[in-house]
């Protein structure tokens, strides 16, 4: 990136020293502001379901003190001297990653998500100063132009944080794997997650069918805009539709069954995973060879295609449905999460982080 050694400075964060403490006040460290960086001050974060399984070190890489948080809107507050993208004032907003080579092949592509040197906005090493990096609980975040996307200046700010994970994780392997007009597509669990991909694979004019675990769910769905919903513990519902799906994206956050899914698949149809259990999930070759069916999976998407998402959002006027939270009500959140209570994210407001 540069040889410049950046001079540090402390800001209020929440953050959690191990896996079974909860999150509370800390003083973390960032560097100042680079040439090439910009500050922004964070005005709203989303919860994604993987701050707990990174707060808890569920995936087996945490570095403790660890700051969750992913989906961050604010308003830039300093510019570095070569920052063209960006001035004082601008809305911003930063998803999963801070940073990337931008020489090796992934993403030269325009797939920094996919280079072996992302940078996570938490979860990883901050390459100037040393230590892990921080999340978005916090006042501020200070990122490589690159690395920060343009808000729509016309959608609600807090139901756009969402949009920086959940927006990007669903859109990206919609449009990958080509979905639209004739087609009957699936999205399971109906998260933070899920309730994007209902709005995008609608959007994109496909017909669009919800799989919950939560029958208390059914009528939000089709407000969010499937045309059907399955009670997936219903094993009637479940057959009445085996064999129909082109598409199936998997937004679920815990061990479930995929071959229940899989065999929801026609002939060649697709499925894709997005949710990230901690544990494996076995898959049976017969539920993939009857019918030369694809399983695959994908993770956020590039700063390119998020900006894309973002630009297409404002035109569309789509945001995430969410409840919001003070900061102190963080591990509240977490636990009502894990019960599948979240209509559809919970977006803090960061102006509580010091109340
Ligand atoms: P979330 O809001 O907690 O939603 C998860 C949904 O999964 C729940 O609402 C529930 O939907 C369903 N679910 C939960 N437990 C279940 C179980 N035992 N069996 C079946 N269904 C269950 O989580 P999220 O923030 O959307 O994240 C979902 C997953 O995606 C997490 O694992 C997260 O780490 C991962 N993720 C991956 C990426 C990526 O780049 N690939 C990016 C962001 C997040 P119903 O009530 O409708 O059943
Ligand atoms: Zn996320």
């Amino acid at each position: 990136m540069t040889d410049q050694k950046p001079e540090t400075y402390s800001l209020t964060a929440y953050a959690t020293e191990a896996p079974s403490n909860p999150l509370t006040p800390a003083t973390i460290d960032r560097r100042e502001p680079t040439d090439l960086d910009v500050q922004i001050e964070i005005l709203y974060c989303g919860v994604c379901h993987s701050d707990i399984h990174f707060a808890r070190n569920e995936w087996g890489f945490t570095q403790y003190p660890a700051v969750p948080g992913h989906e961050i809107v604010g308003r830039v507050t300093q510019v570095g001297s070569k920052v063209t993208k960006f001035k004082v004032g601008d809305l911003a907003g930063v998803g999963c990653m801070v940073g990337a080579d931008m020489s090796c092949p992934h993403c030269k592509a325009g797939n920094e998500q996919y280079s072996p040197t992302m940078v996570g906005t938490y979860g990883s090493t901050e390459p100037f100063i040393g230590g892990p990096t921080f999340g978005g609980y916090s006042e501020n975040i200070v990122v490589n132009e690159h690395f920060a996307l343009r808000v729509p200046e016309n959608l609600d700010l807090a139901g756009v944080a969402p949009l920086l994970c959940a927006g990007i994780t669903t859109y990206s392997p919609l449009r990958y794997w080509q979905v639209g007009p004739g087609q009957k597509v699936g999205v399971v669990g109906l998260g933070g997650l899920g309730h994007m991909a209902v709005k995008f694979a609608r959007a994109f004019g496909a017909h669009v069918v919800v799989f919950t675990t939560s029958p208390s769910k059914k009528e939000d769905a089709m407000r969010l805009g499937a045309h059907e919903v399955i009670v997936s513990r219903n094993e009637e519902e479940m057959q009445a539709h085996t064999g129909t799906f082109d598409f199936i994206l998997d937004c679920v956050s815990a061990e479930h069954d995929l071959n229940a899914y899989l065999a929801m698949l026609t002939v060649e149809g697709k499925m894709a995973i997005v949710g990230a259990p901690d544990k494996p999930l076995p898959v049976a070759v017969f539920s993939l060879i009857m019918g030369r069916k694809t399983l695959g999976g994908s993770m956020i998407g590039s700063i390119g295609e998020t900006q894309e998402m973002l630009d297409f959002c404002g035109q569309h006027g789509i945001t995430s449905d969410i409840e919001m939270i003070r900061m102190d009500q963080i591990n509240e959140a977490y636990e009502r999460m894990l019960k599948s209570d979240v209509k559809y994210r919970f977006v803090i407001d960061m102006a509580t982080l010091k109340a």
